[in-house]
């Protein structure tokens, strides 16, 4: 295989050709116009002749330089061999380094690299799957509307009459409370999570203690902030868009997103246990019906029955789904990180492991501590009323300046 130098110098080998084929060409135009003043000095010939003297010896130049040219070209046919392909290939080394040079040429300056050329050239995929997924979430939003109203029509409809005719009074007492304590709590969190907003970085304040600057927003970023592409902005401690929320998940809402999955998760179960028996029956005698010969079919049983079998298998799945993440969220919280912040640390980790280092979360206070800044647990009592009770309260940090005391041990007064 040839080398790149010694294609190299088979181009200037070219090269050089093509600029003696000039000069002859040149030579050739001389002797023809020098011979022909001889001749008109001599000879003394019309105009008619001497002109067409002139175009004879140029056409005769002509052809002897385009003969020498195919000669230096390679031949073809049975000329497919070496030289035909360095031929080639000097030209295409050439169309390679013009292309290099306008691709080069359209994104360089100081300041830009590939990667910005390539944000360029992604940039309408992008916009495609961000409005998309901003779209989407309208729709996933409708979706747990819709589905957790299903769900709560089908208990009050199917399930409590059962409950309350067949259950003793304390067992009654029992569902009643608890069952409608999640409700609240389930609408409640999920409502402050899709309306609260996740908080954002002052964009008319300058000087705020920042770790770097937005390339999208140009604004300051204080530490934990992330830009949100799907919002199109930057977000104070940002954890993830949710499709589900429709809304990022960050500082100011993250308790919010936390309850909700939490305490849906705990109604999901507790429909799916105490539907369980009913979902048994009515597994049975849906069973019954594709029997030969069918039973006779009472159409408020069919769909007693059938409602039933929608509510197990739907507080079962998301039941199983949403423990999953929240138990996902609860390490993350523990851990003094967000799902951004997992990614980043993970790198880090490994980049310091390399060097003989170890990584320290400057947000992480301990667990207890880290449970007690998300829930804004400040004494006791808190444990109650902002954890197990519905509480609009606000976080203590502002979500710009972080205390990032290693040595702290219990950042709270109990
Ligand atoms: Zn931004
Ligand atoms: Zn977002």
């Amino acid at each position: 295989m040839e080398t790149s130098v010694a294609v190299k110098h088979r181009y200037e080998e070219l090269l050089f050709f093509a600029a003696c084929v000039c000069n002859c060409w040149g030579l050739c135009l001389c002797v023809c116009v020098c011979l022909e003043g001889r001749t008109c000095r001599r000879g003394g010939g019309g105009g008619m002749r001497m002109g067409s003297s002139w175009r004879w010896q140029l056409s005769r130049a002509m052809r002897l330089a385009l003969r020498w040219c195919r000669l230096c070209r390679p031949q073809r046919g049975g000329g497919r061999g070496w030289g035909s392909k360095l031929w080639i290939s000097g030209k295409f080394l050439e169309l390679w380094s013009y292309s290099k040079l306008l691709l080069k040429s359209l994104y360089f300056n100081s300041l830009s690299n590939s990667d910005t050329l390539l944000d360029c050239a992604f940039e309408p995929v992008y916009w495609i799957v961000d409005n998309v997924t901003r779209w989407f979430g309208v729709v996933f939003v409708s979706l747990v509307i819709l589905l957790t109203t299903s769900v709560v029509v089908i208990i009050y409809l199917f399930v409590l009459p059962t409950i309350l005719g067949t259950y003793p009074v304390y067992w009654i007492i029992w569902h009643l409370c608890c069952g409608h304590w999640l409700l609240v709590m389930v609408v409640f969190h999920y409502y402050k999570a899709t309306t609260t907003s996740p908080g954002h970085p002052p964009k008319d304040k300058v000087h705020i203690p920042s770790v770097s600057v937005c390339k999208k927003c140009i604004t300051p970023k204080p530490a934990r902030t992330h830009h949100c592409s799907i919002c199109n902005t930057c977000v104070l401690k940002m954890d993830h868009h949710c499709p589900w929320l429709n809304n990022c998940v960050g500082h100011f809402n993250h308790r919010y997103f936390f309850s909700f999955c939490a305490y849906m998760t705990l109604g999901c179960i507790y429909c799916s246990i105490s539907s369980r028996d009913l979902f048994l029956d009515a597994y049975g005698a849906i069973e019954r019906y594709y029997q030969t010969p069918s039973p006779p079919e009472d159409l408020s049983e069919t769909t007693s029955h059938k409602s039933i079998l929608f509510l197990w298998v739907l507080t079962s799945s998301v039941g199983v789904a949403l423990g999953g993440l929240t138990l996902w969220h609860v390490i993350l919280i523990s851990r003094g990180e967000t799902s951004v912040e997992r990614h980043i640390n993970r790198k880090e980790i490994r980049r310091l492991r390399e060097k003989g280092k170890a990584f320290r979360n400057p947000y992480h206070h301990g667990r207890m501590n880290n449970w007690k800044l998300l829930f804004g647990v400040e004494k006791r009592s808190h444990w109650f009323t902002r954890v197990l009770l519905p509480s609009s309260h606000l976080p203590n940090e502002d979500g710009i300046i972080w205390d990032c005391n290693f040595n702290r041990t219990d950042p709270m007064a109990i």
